[in-house]
């Protein structure tokens, strides 16, 4: 059998969901992190391919509608070639593998070669943006068939679009031949009051529905031109949309920091990481400290990026917290003492609220005059705190041990997004640097004083929300 001729298999077909991130297969993620090689489409989110592993070669051969970034048979030659190498090859498709995505035909190369392949499936567009529109594709009340056509036929192929008589019928690829599809579908007898929609962007912070009739669709989207990727529904079911929209409800916040996760019960966290932390070079305090660290009564820290830095720091420098024995610790708040104890450290000082002042109020009546405090911070850090710290008597010396850096982001269009949410003064920075002013319908939310400071400053105000909620 030709098949064994490849005792691994070093060809996945995964399906990778229609947009939102969240929504590729538990399968389909580990198949993903183990590649070598991941080839991907055009529609495919960026988040994804982060979960790559390091060093994997990442190629697009990103499909557009009109326009094939690489020919299918080039796709399939270097499927071939790089699984040929021995690498194992995700092949990364946009929702469904085998719906309308040609992956039928990357399987049938893969077979012809002699290699052997596993598909991994995916949530297709074609039910998952309904899903995320409010439409139900089937109902007991009124379709109880379904069937999902392609408005778009082979290059030369010019036989008119198969019309089925179903109770829904979903059409993809068909933005840019609606018109045809709505004259075939009259033909075909669906009266002018057959409801439409399309789902533009499905699943994404930026879906957008646009509702009408076959009698006048045509005219809706002249007024409102519709962007790709969409598809559409047709049938009874659109009129449940109004009842059962549930994603437009949610409100879509930006969010430029490092942990989406930490904030997905406050709405649809649109993730653009436009800030990364990274350990900065020595200072020659540092250089010193870390030679030969010098005891100190008090090590305060003010994020869970100093705690992580500085103790890295401390590990490369060849100590472990034996050194601290002597030492108390404060930190800014119950994030931080969690990271704190990951290293086997337990805060002796937690400021209530999270901010220089919560860690001034948090020491209280502690004597720290004539003691010596280490504040291992940011590059960039504000001086509210050492100022306050000395102010009291104490000896204070910062040790830089990590700067933010501003990195370039994806696209975004602030259209669709209704709030944002700052977890630093440094993504405030990096925000006002890359797109000049926030929007008047955008709400603007600062995680912690500092952060609504560091706003004020740059005239934006914002309302502060709780980090424990984290
Ligand atoms: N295999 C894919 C479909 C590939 S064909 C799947 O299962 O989803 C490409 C078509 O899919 C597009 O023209 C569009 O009609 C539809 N599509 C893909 N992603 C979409 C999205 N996020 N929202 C709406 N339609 C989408």
């Amino acid at each position: 059998m030709k098949n064994q001729v490849s005792q691994k298999t070093k060809v996945f077909l995964i399906g990778a969901g229609p947009g939102d991130a969240e929504l590729i297969t538990v399968k389909g993620l580990r198949v993903l992190s183990q590649a070598d090689v991941v080839l991907y489409d055009h529609l495919i989110s960026r988040e994804l391919l982060t979960h790559a592993k390091e060093g994997a070669e990442k190629i697009s051969v990103g499909k557009f509608a009109s326009r094939h970034t690489l020919p299918q048979e080039k796709i399939n030659t270097l499927i071939i070639q790089k699984a040929k190498a021995g690498k194992i090859v995700a092949r990364l498709k946009g929702g469904d593998c085998y719906l309308f995505g040609r992956g039928g035909e990357e399987a049938e190369a893969c077979d012809d070669a002699g290699l052997a392949f596993e598909v991994v499936p995916g949530i297709t567009s074609a039910l998952a943006a309904p899903c995320y529109a409010g439409i139900p594709p089937t109902h007991r009340d009124c379709a109880s068939t379904l069937a999902v056509v392609t408005g778009h036929r082979k290059k030369g192929d010019d036989r008119p679009i198969d019309i089925p008589h179903a109770g829904t019928v979903i059409f993809l690829m068909s933005v840019g031949n609606i018109k045809n599809i709505i004259r075939s579908l009259r033909e075909a007898g669906y009266p002018a009051d057959t409801k439409i929609a399309a789902v533009e962007h499905g699943t994404c912070y930026d879906q957008r529905i646009v509702k009408g009739t076959l009698g006048n669709f045509l005219g809706i989207i002249k007024e409102n031109p519709l962007r790709t990727p969409a598809i559409f529904v047709v049938g009874k079911v659109v009129e449940l949309q109004d009842k059962l929209d549930w994603f437009s409800k949610k409100p879509k916040i930006l969010h430029m920091g490092n942990h989406p996760e930490h904030y997905s019960h406050l709405g649809t966290i649109v993730h653009r990481q436009i800030i990364r932390c990274i350990e900065s070079e020595n200072t020659n305090r540092a250089e010193a400290y870390f030679k030969q660290p010098k005891p100190y009564n008090w090590i305060v820290f003010t994020s869970r990026n100093g705690i992580s830095f500085f103790f890295k720091k401390l590990y490369a420098a060849g100590y472990d917290t034996r050194i601290f024995a002597n030492t108390k610790f404060a930190v800014i708040g119950k994030a931080s003492g969690k990271r704190l104890l990951e290293y086997g450290v337990k805060p002796d000082l937690t400021a209530a609220t999270e901010s220089s002042a919560g860690l001034l109020e948090a020491f209280g009546k502690t004597d720290i005059s004539g003691r010596s405090i280490l504040l291992p911070q940011a590059e960039v850090s504000s001086v509210e705190l050492p100022d306050g710290l000395s102010a009291r008597g104490a000896e204070c010396d910062k040790l830089t041990v990590y700067k933010a850096i501003e990195q370039g982001v994806d696209e975004i269009d602030l259209d669709y997004i209704d709030k944002i949410l700052f977890t630093s003064g440094s993504t405030v920075r990096a925000f006002v640097n890359r797109f000049g002013r926030i929007p008047k319908h955008i709400e603007p939310l600062c995680l912690g004083v500092p952060t609504q400071t560091i706003a004020k400053q740059y005239n934006i105000n914002a309302k502060v929300i709780d980090k424990d909620i984290m």
